[in-house]
């Protein structure tokens, strides 16, 4: 059963149910959901990503691990199904960045280049972004040796059976390199500092696995190719003495965390030290009454498709909780 829509032809207010902003897998389930759910959603896709909506998974070739594709998908293909999927329930979709959310005033303030709204609820489904280390063959290699999730593409073919490399020398970084010795041959773990980030039990687990090599002081410089163009290793330099190597492997995995795109809402809902949205625990519930998060912004722990469309669909329903007992 539907939530009749304030913007359905009789008694139109001017005031739409619900503003959805993101186009990830936790936007476009979340507009799967309220549009069936007759709330006639409104999402602002995005334009970051050079005006190709579908977040993060835009970047990559092979999703092996989201549920319903046997023998995997691409990222864009699975993302064009979804934000088809969206439409057709009729969810109506801009491909405009959102500059400016007022949820401070009632009714809620979204304003894009293009157009502004005035909206009951939002959900606010933005995502994240992976930190780069800026390397100057980064862009050549992202995705083909370069990766920023291990749990994504440590068992790809690319990388199966390989001596790898991963940066950083937090919880992130320590995971992702002993996730990866399930697959790998070897892992080099480059930490820029003396010593690591990571928790104490992380931390006696890397340097106690036979199968990681830690290396303190150093930091990675840049890709370095075979004649046939792919990684064949990476130019490190140490911190201490500015000493430069080249390490031999064909992948190389960042763990240096990533920044959530939460800043049009600083000071309007509580955000975490890292800048990830708080919700309630085991709900989409930000700290402001009708403004919901779903996806990466609010999550920085699990990180994958499935949690963030699983997030999406939750927000989505309790929009419609939250308009059915606020109308
Ligand atoms: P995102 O996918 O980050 O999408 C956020 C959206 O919000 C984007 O469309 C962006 O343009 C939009 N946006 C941001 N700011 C604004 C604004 N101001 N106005 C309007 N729109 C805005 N996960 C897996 O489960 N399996 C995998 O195999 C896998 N592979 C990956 C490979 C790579 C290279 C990367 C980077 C990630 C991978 N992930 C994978 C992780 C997965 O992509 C993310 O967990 C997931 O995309 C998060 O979804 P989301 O909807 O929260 O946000």
């Amino acid at each position: 059963d539907s939530v009749a829509s304030s913007s359905s032809a009789e008694g139109y207010t001017g005031v739409e149910n619900l503003v959805i902003i993101g186009s990830g897998p936790a936007g476009y389930t979340a507009a799967i959901y309220a549009a069936r759910a007759n709330l006639k959603p409104l999402v602002f896709e995005g334009y970051q990503m050079g005006g190709v909506p579908g977040g993060q998974l835009m970047t990559t070739t092979e999703v092996e691990n989201f549920p319903g594709f046997p023998d995997g998908i691409t990222g864009p293909d699975l993302m064009d199904r979804m934000r088809k999927q969206a439409e057709r329930w009729g969810a109506e979709l801009f491909q405009e960045d959102v500059e400016f959310i007022d949820v401070k005033n009632r009714p809620f303030t979204i304003r894009s280049s293009e157009r502004e709204v005035k909206c009951n609820t939002v959900i606010v489904a933005t995502g994240a972004t992976a930190k780069r280390l800026s390397l100057p063959r980064e862009d050549e290699f992202w995705s083909r040796g370069i990766s920023a999730c291990a749990i994504c593409d440590g068992a790809s073919p690319l990388f199966k059976g390989q001596v790898l490399a991963v940066v950083g020398g937090g919880d992130t970084a320590t995971e992702e390199a002993i996730y990866l010795t399930k697959y790998a041959r070897h892992v080099h773990l480059l930490v820029r500092k003396n010593q690591l980030r990571a928790s104490k039990a992380m931390q006696d687990r890397v340097l106690n696995n036979p199968n990681i090599t830690v290396h303190f002081n150093t930091e990675a410089v840049d890709v370095v190719s075979n004649t046939k163009g792919q990684m064949s290793g990476i130019q490190l330099r140490r911190i201490d003495n500015g000493e430069e190597s080249v390490l031999d492997v064909k992948g190389l995995f960042y763990g240096i965390g990533h920044t959530p795109n939460s800043q049009l809402l600083q000071g309007q809902v509580e955000l975490d030290a890292a800048g990830y949205i708080k919700v309630k625990e085991g709900s989409a519930k930000t700290s402001t009454d009708g403004v919901f998060a779903a996806g990466d912004v609010q999550d920085h722990e699990w990180r994958q498709a499935v949690t963030a469309a699983g997030s999406g669909c939750i927000a989505a329903l309790s929009v419609e909780r939250y308009l059915v007992s606020n109308n």
